[in-house]
């Protein structure tokens, strides 16, 4: 039986691969942290990553820190599902959590970016469910980025201008939340999910299932 059935029906579903993406600031982070709380079925992604640790940031869990040459020894042994290069340091999906968890009928979230989505889109097409996470507007992201406090003035001056051009993907997802309140974008993530969940071609013996009602019905 995999995740989000119910038992005994003999219907059963493809694991789906969720990709969040969004400009820093916009929520990802608290929403994909929330999801994962709320959400049985539903394994985080951790990505490697060559950034210098944030403070409050746990190795394993917000990311595997790693350095230059392990990074490039991963990306030529292919142990990496994607990679890119965003703000000057490497981050890639290490590829056998995800196998181990859709394997066992897992769902999987992704925090990435739009060239992160590109590729797993290329390599999974029908198991990708996309998401795009936008600020309510350009002061509420700046304001957003400064009470996280955790990156210098320059830092965030940098982010700024590159959430301008990470948004210009936003066309490449299967959805769009605009991130207004925290509770709101993610009741509407937590719902996306859920009908994505149920899609009927994700699922596998539902005509065995719908066969025995109709037997059942008929006799
Ligand atoms: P941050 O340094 O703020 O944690 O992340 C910077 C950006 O890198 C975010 O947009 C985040 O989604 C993206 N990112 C984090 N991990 C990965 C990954 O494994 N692959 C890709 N393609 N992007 C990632």
């Amino acid at each position: 039986m995999t995740a989000g059935g119910h038992g005994f029906d003999g219907v059963e579903r493809r694991g789906l691969m969720f990709v969040l993406s969004s400009p820093s600031g916009a929520g990802k982070t608290t929403l994909s942290r929330r999801l994962i709380e709320q959400t049985p079925g539903l394994k985080m992604s951790v990505s490697a990553t060559t950034r210098p640790m944030r403070p409050g940031e746990v190795d394993g869990r917000d990311y595997h820190f790693i350095d230059k040459a392990t990074f490039e020894s991963m990306t030529e042994r292919d142990e990496l599902l994607e990679w890119a290069t965003v703000f000057d340091n490497s981050y890639g999906t290490p590829r056998a959590p995800v196998d181990a968890a859709l394997a066992a009928g897992q769902d999987v979230l992704f925090d990435i970016d739009w060239q992160g989505t590109q590729q797993l889109r290329e390599k999974a097409r029908d198991d990708v469910v996309s998401v795009f996470i936008l600020p309510p507007s350009a002061a509420e992201l700046e304001k957003r980025l400064h009470s996280r406090a955790q990156d210098s003035d320059e830092v965030i001056r940098g982010r700024m201008s590159r959430a301008s051009h990470e948004m210009s993907h936003w066309a490449e997802y299967d959805y769009i939340v605009i991130n207004h309140t925290i509770d709101d974008a993610f009741a509407e993530v937590q719902s996306i999910l859920k009908a994505e969940r149920l899609k009927r071609e994700r699922r596998t013996g539902l005509t065995t299932f719908v066969r025995e009602l109709q037997r059942q019905l008929e006799t």
